[in-house]
């Protein structure tokens, strides 16, 4: 008897009727006479409404007791979900971190999964058991962790590995991985197949369907994968996949937007050996990562650069705390923040090797009257940053630029209001 892991979301376990809709998905992969283990998210909004909780009692909550408060989520639709199962007749047991033995590094919100035992997966499995999962947390030196928002893909292909599932399924509220978000352009289309190194650097610049470690830990150990719909079961979705399975056709396979970055412009630094180093050091030991990077030609008016990058938002307040002593190593005087940027970008294995690729881009958002800010190229990806208000058009154009859009309207479930928990 195989292993099939699967994951649900947490708009597919929004309220009771939702959770008994996933009861029976969990039920009829069982009675296909595969063993199955499910990894839940929390339901609905439930992940938001905590942190807004933690925000109207402290400002600078602690990461630990933060790890407390967001995993207590999962443990609720876990047992629910068991419930559920067993109500409809089926033995079921939920299991969180601890009790299954998810050990990541000792970090928390942002935890990588190191271990998990299988022990105990095992024996319940051989009791004929369906197991739930509690998605997004691990355990690290008697602590809670969690994965980063959108972590319970991870939990489930770790999960899959560890146990050497058949596959792995994520269910969500779309029917599969597209062109670009569906709430975007709506005519995006659905893609059959997609492959690892293309659904990495989608999920890596926005496309948040899936978390990019879940795709980059099923890459490395060639766990097959499915995007696929919790409220219409027999469509496939999308099959993720090594490139080398894969035809390539169209230059461009995605486009995707990130809203989670602000730019900043550190002005006037002087061009000699080492400043940037000085920079990027103090930004690295104060574990502020950096994205794009741009240095302008050096002007010989003033013998200056400027020095532009992104940063993610959420590191804004750490990054402002370390201005002035930016402004004193760098012997400058200006740093300007620009928090309303989006990071458009295209994806596709297709645009190695073959030109014009980006030209097609600049001109694409040069007809549709965007500015580009910055620009960033990597093997199988170009990215621009551009004004938030002009993100949607962006995204619009580019679909319709490298034929990534068609005549129907992809079928959207609409966001559950926020409080529904
Ligand atoms: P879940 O709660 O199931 O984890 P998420 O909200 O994390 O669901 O991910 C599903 C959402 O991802 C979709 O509703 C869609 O708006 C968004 N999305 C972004 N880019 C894409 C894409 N390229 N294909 C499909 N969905 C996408
Ligand atoms: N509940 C967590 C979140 O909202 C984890 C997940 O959904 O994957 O980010
Ligand atoms: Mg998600």
């Amino acid at each position: 008897m195989g292993i099939v892991v699967q994951k649900f979301g947490g708009t597919s376990l929004a309220d009771s009727e939702k959770i008994k809709n996933v009861a029976r998905a969990v039920i009829k992969e069982k009675e296909n006479g595969n063993n199955v283990i499910t990894i839940v998210s929390a339901m609905g909004h439930t992940t938001d409404f905590l942190i807004k909780l933690s925000e109207e009692v402290s400002n600078v909550p602690s990461a630990r007791e933060m790890d407390m408060l967001l995993s207590t989520g999962e443990q609720v639709s876990a047992s629910l979900l068991a419930m559920a199962i067993e109500e409809m007749g089926h033995p079921a047991i939920s299991l969180n971190a601890w009790q299954v033995g998810i050990e990541t590094e000792p970090e928390y919100s942002n935890a990588r999964i190191i271990d998990i035992k299988t022990e105990r997966l095992n024996k319940h499995l051989e009791e004929g058991k369906i197991i739930i999962i509690t998605g997004f947390q691990g355990i690290a030196n008697g602590d809670i962790t969690t994965l980063g928002r959108g972590g319970s893909d991870t939990s489930a292909v770790a999960v899959a590995v560890a146990v050497k599932a058949n596959r792995c399924d994520i269910y969500t509220d779309v029917e599969g991985v597209y062109t670009s978000d569906p709430r975007i352009v709506p005519n995006a289309l659905p893609l059959k197949e997609i492959s690892y190194e293309e659904m990495f650097e989608l999920a890596h610049v926005g496309a948040n369907v899936l978390h990019p470690r879940s795709v980059e830990t099923a890459r490395e150990f060639e766990m097959p994968m499915r995007v696929r719909s919790s409220f219409k079961l027999d469509n496939l979705g999308t099959l993720i996949i090594g490139v080398d399975k894969m035809e390539v056709t169209k230059p461009v396979t995605g486009v995707a937007r990130d809203n989670s970055q602000v730019r900043v412009v550190i002005c006037d630094v002087e061009d000699k050996p080492g400043n940037a180093s000085k920079l990027f050091n103090l930004l690295a030991a104060n574990n502020l990562s950096v994205d794009m990077i741009i240095q302008s030609y050096a002007r010989s008016s003033n013998n200056t650069n400027d020095i532009a990058f992104t940063i993610a938002s959420e590191n804004l307040n750490r990054f402002k705390a370390h201005e002035e002593e930016i402004k004193s190593i760098l012997n400058l005087s200006n740093i300007f923040i620009d928090e309303n940027i989006s990071k458009i970008s295209i994806v596709g294995s297709g645009m190695i090797d073959r030109p014009g690729i980006a030209a097609g881009m600049f001109q694409s958002l040069a007809k549709a009257g965007i500015n580009i800010k910055m620009i960033a190229t990597s093997e199988i990806k170009i990215s621009c940053l551009v004004d938030r208000e002009d993100s949607e058009k962006a995204v619009v154009e580019l679909c319709r630029h490298f034929e990534l859009d068609g005549l129907e309207v992809a079928e959207v479930r609409g966001n559950l209001p926020s409080d529904v928990l």
